[in-house]
């Protein structure tokens, strides 16, 4: 069997979407991009959308149109894909890390204002695996000091926090749609935000830094070609309508792994918060405490000679190479992200698996388990 990590859920409602476009003469800047842009704001509940050609791109732009630049400080999370600590170093300013709590595996708020120095700006939360942060925590923390948040949910996208979707927090928040996310353009991201400047000067900058109304070639300030073209807005319109169906496949996967994990002692399944709805993004297990970084990866490989996809996930930043070189961050900075990286597992997860799949993974994975 080959079940691979991760699989884009699309149907002939997408192909044609696309298709349409391609039959129109404006295949950038055109009416889908407003569509889809509509549409985001609408489900997240934010009064204005900025669609971008990836997630970075979006926290790029959040971090420039909120004047961070040399010499600030922004407090975030060491676990985390790394464009969401790369995307303060773009404009020169220093991500601080700070670790995570070991069951949400998010940023430990409480760990926050130790590291808050006067060159702090703002804080930008992660929500970690589609579990939204612990929102009411980071407002009154970053109400006290007087710091700006950012929401990175691109891993989010649908979650909920005590009523209020992921996306809604903070001054902006970013998305992404790569073919991993719970709903995919291809590449793109979008900036979700009530700030009606900050929307103005995203819109701006990924577009060149022309003005509103300027002509072509004017050029207000500096900007970026991050624009996505009318053909991945054709595919976000149709995922977005969608989405219900998709989040239910997901979690609806979720669920059969849950039910066959979650009474075993060698791994810990993603972990449940009362009032806080996880978007299903990926299905990560952390093996015990009991086995080591090199047993893990022995597991992954005993998988990936099954033919099924898996990974770590994550490596943390501080420990990529040029975090290492640019801040000398070493082993035992940041132990709680250490420990659980050393020892997680995703899972093939995605909506279109079967439960003999399922099965299938889980079987091979108590064997390999238990060889290690
Ligand atoms: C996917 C992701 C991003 C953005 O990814 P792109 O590939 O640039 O679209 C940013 N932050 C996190 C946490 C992500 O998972």
């Amino acid at each position: 069997m080959n079940i691979p990590l991760s699989c884009p859920d699309l149907t002939q409602k997408e192909i044609d979407a696309v298709t349409q476009v391609l039959r129109t003469p404006q295949l950038s800047l055109g009416p889908t991009l407003l569509d889809f842009e509509r549409r985001i704001a609408e489900y997240v509940g934010r009064e204005h959308a900025v669609a971008v050609s990836s997630g970075t791109a979006a926290l790029h732009l959040i971090v420039r149109a909120l004047g961070i630049g040399p010499g600030d400080e922004v407090v975030t999370t060491p676990f985390s894909f790394i464009s969401s600590a790369n995307c303060m170093l773009f404009e020169h300013a220093r991500p601080v890390f700070v670790d995570i709590d070991p069951v949400t595996l998010n940023m430990d708020v409480a760990r926050i204002e130790k590291v808050i120095t006067p060159r702090t700006r703002a804080i930008l939360t992660v929500d970690v695996f589609g579990l939204p942060a612990d929102w009411t925590a980071l407002e009154k923390v970053a109400g006290r000091h007087g710091l700006t948040l950012i929401e990175d949910s691109c891993e989010a996208l649908g979650a909920e926090y005590h009523g209020r979707k992921a996306g809604t927090f903070g001054r902006a928040a970013a998305f992404a749609f790569y073919p991993n996310k719970q709903m995919t353009m291809g590449e793109g991201g979008a900036i979700v935000t009530d700030d009606a400047e900050v929307a103005r000067l995203c819109r701006s900058m990924r577009n060149q830094g022309r003005g509103e109304d300027a002509a072509w070639l004017q050029h207000e300030r500096l900007g970026y070609n991050y624009r996505l073209s009318e053909l991945h807005c054709a595919l976000g319109v149709a995922q977005l309508e969608r989405l219900d169906e998709l989040l239910a496949k997901r979690e609806r996967v979720a669920g059969m792994y849950n039910q066959r994990l979650g009474a075993w002692e060698a791994v810990s399944i993603p972990c449940e918060v009362s009032g806080v709805k996880r978007s299903w993004f990926v299905y990560v297990v952390v093996m015990d405490r009991r086995y080591s970084q090199e047993q893990r990866d022995t597991t992954l490989q005993k998988l990936q000679e099954r033919g099924i996809g898996c990974s770590n996930y994550f490596t943390p930043i501080h420990l990529q190479p040029f975090y290492r070189d640019m801040f000398g961050y070493k082993r035992g900075d940041f132990p709680t992200t250490e420990q659980i990286a050393a020892r997680t597992i995703a899972l093939p997860f995605y909506g279109n698996l079967s439960e003999e799949q399922v099965e299938y993974v889980v079987t091979s994975l108590r064997e390999a388990l238990s060889k290690v």
